[in-house]
């Protein structure tokens, strides 16, 4: 039984998504203590509990300590099991989050699974759909780990009801990823999503981009959607030669969309300026993928509180060992390497 004081470091419910997976991938238990102690509504919430429960069915796991508002959960796996799953978070958390405390694990199995997940696919704080897609899932691919994911609704807080399609391939072998360099840049797009909203505020978003970020105009897109409410979520995407990149900005009631795109146009060009391949929030997403691989290195800004926190719990599972580097202010370098018979 492994013991985690989950209130360590950045102290939220990402420590209890990493230990999830990691128990089903190593077959561990684990015993989670002081979860989200520091948090203004402390404990598990329904998305992490959303995350537990659909961890537990595809392991059959024993579970104490799955409530709303539970300091204290336990954990014993016993198996992975592939196969078809519908997973209903039940309210508008993010499926996102869900899908990849699953995903490592169904993939550590030797027949594909079909994973049908409900929820929110745009939640602010959390990987969207269109990040999973096309930042998160390339990379994670180069190391082995294989997925597909279509969307057929989105969901926005506070409505939900979004609509995710996955297939999870069993994992190639484990190959080990070197993103030193993102290499010369191809295009920047930026793509603008509305739901039951006024088109002014896409144009308004997509006028700020163009010209803080010298888009040219057919490079900007509008899609309106029909989510079951309300919503507008802003992604950039970076394509360079070795990797692709996703910036998400989210349209909030009381937050003009001239802001929205102006923080989002600063996020990339810190990024761009940097000259980094691997943004601040891929960097702690793929740190379960590699550790259960055979590690890696790349470039990357000044490592996140969620970066440091996530290492530190994949190391109470794996014995992997991070070397991180500065090479200029806003330019470090992060060597996870893992041992052999990992
Ligand atoms: P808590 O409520 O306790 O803070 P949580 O379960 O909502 O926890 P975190 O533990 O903060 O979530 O983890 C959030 C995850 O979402 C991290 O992996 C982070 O990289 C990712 N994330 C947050 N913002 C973005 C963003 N703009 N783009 C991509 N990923 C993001």
């Amino acid at each position: 039984m492994i013991e985690i004081d989950a209130s360590v470091g950045e102290g939220g419910g990402q420590i209890v998504r990493t230990a999830l997976t990691l128990a089903m991938c190593t077959g561990r238990a684990v015993t989670l203590r002081n979860i989200r102690a520091r948090r203004s509504n402390p404990g598990l919430r329904a998305q992490h509990l959303a995350a537990v429960h659909a961890a537990a069915r595809i392991s059959s796991a024993r579970v104490e300590g799955d409530k709303v508002g539970s300091s204290v959960l336990s954990f014993e796996p016993s198996g992975i099991h592939p196969g078809t799953y519908e997973i209903d978070v039940g309210t508008a958390g993010s499926t996102m989050l869900v899908f990849q405390t699953i995903f490592p694990a169904l993939a550590c199995c030797d027949a594909p699974s079909r994973v049908l997940l409900r929820g929110g696919t745009h939640n602010p704080r959390a990987p969207t759909f269109e990040f999973v897609r096309d930042a998160f899932l390339p990379v994670v691919a180069r190391v082995g780990f294989n997925a597909q994911m279509t969307l057929e609704r989105p969901g926005f807080y506070p409505k939900g009801g979004g609509i995710v399609h996955v297939t999870i391939e069993p994992r190639s072998a484990a190959t080990e990823l070197v993103l030193m360099e993102r290499g010369a840049i191809r295009a920047i797009t930026a793509h603008a999503l509305l739901s039951r909203l006024p088109d002014h505020i896409a144009e308004r978003e997509l006028n700020v981009l163009q010209a803080k970020l010298g888009l040219r105009p057919n490079a900007c897109v509008t899609e309106h959607a029909e989510a079951l409410g309300p919503g507008n979520v802003l992604h950039v995407k970076v394509e360079a030669e070795h990797l692709e990149s996703v910036f998400i900005g989210f349209g909030m009631r009381g937050v003009p969309a001239e802001k929205v795109a102006g923080d989002l146009a600063q996020e990339v060009r810190r990024y761009l300026d940097a000259d980094v391949a691997v943004d601040p929030y891929l960097a702690d997403q793929l740190l379960v993928p590699l550790a259960l691989a055979a590690g890696g290195s790349f470039t990357t800004l000044p490592l996140s509180s969620h970066t440091r926190t996530n290492l530190s719990i994949i190391q109470r599972f794996i014995p992997v060992t991070a070397e991180t580097d500065e090479l200029a202010p806003d330019r470090w370098c992060l060597k996870l390497r893992v041992p052999p018979r990992h």
